[in-house]
């Protein structure tokens, strides 16, 4: 079995269809080789080995890869000339992580890789320059012992021993930049930082290269089980069998001086989606020193470096001078970048993020990858390569990621409210949307406050969690491609990064700007599209769906076949899904009407009423309330089908629990405290999700459904009156046998032919049942001879098929995903493998004797996209999802049926 690809020097033993082998980096690497970029040669070792790693321990693994790495080193030491830590000639490598997708929270890469006291002296001898070998001797010492070793700050309030080091040794020097320290000073640092990697360890630091080799090889793959790769992997439902690829790879370097440099570009704006190529660079550095945020990054592009400089308050004279553009101080590179760039997003179609490095005056390219993009850019990027005929329709719809529409659909901030707030800072606009919250300073305190705004000098991999719960995200330092930009645009969550006037001090948990001081819990807004930072907290408003946005639905609704409906009770959520493309309602829960003001009271005084006399007099008064709601309801609805679920929850949910209220209640009916409190207890139940609800109340209070399907029957009749076409569906909750169904259709029925005679008018509307119960969608065969429509309600179905109460599951749900008994929350994303089977029987049965019967699903699962994706498969007709998954639900069927 093969375990170590090889590439560079123009060819390669993968491509880039290999990802799920040789990652995402191995695979691009490998393609680019092959496609004549300059890439420093190397090899990949497979995600495969990851697993056997996992199986088999670093022992067993050393001695399967030994040969073949062994074999790929000498190939490389061929291609570039040098000696794997030889004094003369040595030959250095990176030891880069890679997973079939990019992945924060992974192993940080090992640059400089074969340093030691022998090959320090054949670096400078091939070069002639010392203190560049010192420096890289040094930031490999630095990061072997940090990533490798695991060598660090020991607690929150501890400082990183290297930066410890760094730092005194400017002091003792009296110079502010790393680059102020000479070869003697860089010598020293080497020493003390080995010293400080033994303390920690308690073994000296390795010299021998192979030693560092393997070391950072099976670092790479330990890094796959941490719990940052774990945390990030969960987040993404991305299996631990992926495992991650190693990649190693010859050094270049962009530290050699002044005719080197290291960067990273988009090919196009990775924020707005506009088609500009875009970027940073450093002169003089290496790694990543540009997303770091330890020097302020440079511009690739001139239009680029003028742009940032209006936004970063420079004036042209500065910006000329102190940070000019790739363009104007390299142009034969920045022509040669500009055309292998436009050259990989022509090979690739669609927007790449690179990294590159200069050494010498001579172009490397290092990586290509498909970029992360906010959702804005994601579909203004799809439209735009359509357009230009890079790509089909059916390219365009599969590029979108349906969940990211999310941050298109989520407010804005108010337009009133935004101009009379105070802008208190400026900086990088590095992820779009707008957030308000209070001030927190470490990650893993950002549910410390409802919601918060995590503001940080920079962020690091370990903050990724706090940055996922925070709103927002602030950032002292760092350029557009700082670790805290590219994180926060890949969760669409609002960033402002680089934001020079913040200063903060992490021990007295004080913000300071321009000499104002803001404690942790205040107030603050962020505008992550124009980089704006303001005081206190400022309303929003809804977002824009036009533009981009709307022609990718437009070309979803084209190929989508499920119909996409919504879950909504009142006017308003009408409006917003109707907005969002809803094609009707899936689900309205009438209950949900009941649960305020006087419509309350008069349930209440239902459900406590001695006798069905009480509950009628009661039900009376509910009517014409229902009735209304219906309504509503149905004008917002206009021309579209809704399906309104009869009375659903257990009774106890609606009554009073609490004295005082039960008092007013019992002076609002004129019987005692004690009545109350009696029927109150009456209806406590062990276990209510399985007790009594759902058709079980209509069957026993036949009058309920009576007056529902009344207040629907002449809602739709008056609406009609006035000109205004209805289509209700009415939909019998929790059945378990056709028998159920069939007594409750008989009093729809009933009712519905009754107020038909009275109004002299008829309507058309159908009666059907919710497949929730496990043995409902066994025995739907039998259920469709007389319903006209299945609504599969997968919460139910969920809780009951897997005997998982949904209100209790919270408890050991997490520990089972953690210990891989399940792979993902079976209430958020549907169980195909069981609870689907249900689906899928309940919809071939149901089929089987009623070749017209209408299919649906109305729990949380269909927003969902993979649930969605099944829906699709299982031939449903549509699915029906909260008013804000309504834009998701319809790509994913899109997706699902292309
Ligand atoms: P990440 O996945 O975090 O981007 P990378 O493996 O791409 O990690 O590497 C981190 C940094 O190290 C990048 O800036 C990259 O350009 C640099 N780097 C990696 N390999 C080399 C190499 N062979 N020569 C020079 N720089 C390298
Ligand atoms: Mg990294
Ligand atoms: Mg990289």
């Amino acid at each position: 079995k093969k375990r170590v690809y090889k590439f560079g020097g123009k060819t390669a033993d993968g491509n880039s269809t290999m990802k799920n082998l040789l990652g995402g980096k191995g695979a691009n690497l490998a393609e680019m080789s092959a496609i004549g970029i300059p890439v420093p040669p190397g090899f990949t070792i497979t995600t495969e080995v990851c697993t056997e790693y996992n199986l088999l321990g670093k022992d067993k693994i050393i001695s399967l890869l030994k040969n073949e790495v062994e074999a790929a080193v000498a190939k490389v030491e061929d291609i570039m000339g040098t000696k794997f830590g030889s004094n003369e000639n040595p030959c250095l490598l990176s030891v880069r992580s890679g997973a079939r997708v990019s992945m924060p929270g992974m192993m940080d890469t090992v640059l400089n890789l074969g340093m030691n006291d022998n090959s320090v002296q054949g670096l400078i001898a091939k070069t002639g320059n010392e203190r560049f070998a010192w420096d890289s001797y040094r930031r490999f010492v630095q990061m072997f012992g940090g990533v490798v070793l695991g060598v660090g700050a020991q607690s929150k309030e501890d400082h990183d021993p290297f930066e410890v080091i760094i730092a005194k040794a400017k002091k003792t020097k009296g110079v502010e930049l790393d680059t102020d320290l000479d070869v003697e000073d860089l010598k020293q640092m080497v020493t003390d930082f080995k010293k400080a990697c033994e303390a920690q360890t308690g073994e000296p630091f390795p010299e021998d290269p192979w030693d560092q080799l393997w070391g950072s090889i099976t670092a790479v793959f330990d890094s796959w089980m941490n719990p940052r790769a774990i945390y990030y992997r969960n987040m993404h439902g991305y299996p631990e069998e992926w495992g991650t690829a190693v990649n190693v790879q010859a050094m270049v370097y962009g530290n050699m001086g002044n005719n080197s440099g290291t960067g990273v570009a988009f090919t196009r704006d990775a924020a707005t989606g506009e088609n500009i190529f875009n970027g940073e660079y450093l002169i003089n550095a290496q790694g990543e020193d540009v997303v770091a945020g330890v020097r302020t990054p440079q511009q690739i592009t001139l239009e680029g470096s003028k742009r940032w400089a209006i936004l970063a308050g420079i004036s042209e004279e500065d910006r000329k001078n102190k940070y000019p553009s790739l363009e104007e101080l390299m142009p034969a590179i920045y022509e040669e970048l500009n055309e292998t760039q436009d050259k990989l997003e022509k090979h690739y179609k669609d927007m790449q993020d690179l990294e590159f490095t200069i050494q010498n005056g001579k172009l490397w390219m290092l990586q290509t990858r498909n970029g992360k993009r906010t959702a804005a850019a994601m579909v203004r990027i799809a439209i735009e390569l359509l357009e230009d005929g890079m790509i089909d329709e059916k390219k365009a719809l599969l590029m979108q990621e349906p969940t990211k529409l999310d941050e298109l659909l989520h407010p804005v901030f108010d337009g009133e409210a935004i101009k009379a707030a105070k802008v208190l800072a400026k900086g990088l606009p590095a992820s779009p949307g707008a957030a308000t919250g209070q001030i927190v300073f470490f990650a893993d305190e950002a549910n410390k406050y409802p919601i918060s705004i995590l503001v940080r000098v920079e962020t690091s991999p370990e903050d990724l969690e706090g940055m996922n719960i925070a709103k927002g995200i602030l950032t002292a330092r760092g350029g557009m491609t700082s670790h805290a930009a590219v994180v926060a645009r890949g969760m669409g969550k609002c960033c402002v990064s680089g934001a020079g006037a913040v200063q903060i001090n992490y021990k007295t948990r004080v913000m300071t700007i321009d000499g104002k001081e803001y404690q942790e819990g205040d107030w603050i807004s962020l505008n992550g599209s124009t980089g704006e930072v303001y005081e206190g907290k400022i309303g929003t408003k809804d977002a824009e769906l036009s533009g981009y946005f709307g022609r990718i639905m437009k070309l979803a609704d084209k190929y989508r076949k499920l119909g996409v409906r919504t879950n909504a009770e009142t006017e308003r959520e009408c409006k917003v899904a109707i907005g969002f493309g809803a094609e009707g309602i899936g689900l309205c829960r009438t209950e949900h009407m009941f649960f305020e003001g006087e419509r309350l009271i008069r349930m209440r005084e239902m459900i406590l009423a001695e006798d069905e006399a009480g509950r009628r007099e009661a039900l009376d008064k509910l009517l014409p309330i229902q009735r209304n709601d219906f309504k509503d309801v149905f004008a917002a609805m206009a021309g579209l089908p809704v399906t309104v679920r009869l009375l659903d929850p257990p009774l106890h949910e609606f009554v009073p629990h609490e004295e005082e209220n039960q008092k007013e209640m019992a002076a609002e009916m004129g019987i005692s405290v004690e009545a109350i409190k009696q029927k109150v207890e009456d209806l406590k139940e062990f276990n209510p999700m399985l007790g009594h609800r759902g058709c079980r109340l209509g069957i026993t209070y036949p009058e309920i459904t009576e007056m529902q399907a009344r207040a629907i029957i002449e809602a739709a009749l008056e609406l009609k009156a006035e000109g205004v076409q209805t289509f209700p569906e009415i939909m019998i909750p929790l059945i378990g046998t056709v028998k159920e169904f069939k007594l409750q259709e008989e009093i729809v029925r009933a009712i519905a032919n009754k107020v038909f005679e009275e109004k002299g008018d008829t309507i058309d509307y159908l009666v059907g049942t919710m497949i929730e119960i496990p043995r409902a969608a066994l025995t739907a065969d039998k259920i469709a001879e007389v319903a006209e429509f299945f609504s599969f309600g997968t919460n139910d179905l969920t809780q009951m098929g897997f005997g998982y109460s949904r209100d209790d599951a919270g408890k050991f749900l997490p520990i089972y995903i953690e210990k891989g008994i399940l792979k993902a929350d079976p209430f958020q994303v549907l169980d195909q493998e069981g609870i689907g089977q249900l689906v899928e029987i309940g919809t071939t049965k149901g089929r089987s004797t009623n070749s017209k019967l209408k299919v649906g699903i109305c729990g949380e699962h269909g927003g969902e996209p993979s649930s969605v994706e099944f829906c699709h498969s299982v031939g449903m007709d549509y699915v029906s999802c909260s008013p804000f998954r309504v834009p998701i639900a319809r790509l994913a069927a899109a997706q699902a049926a292309l």
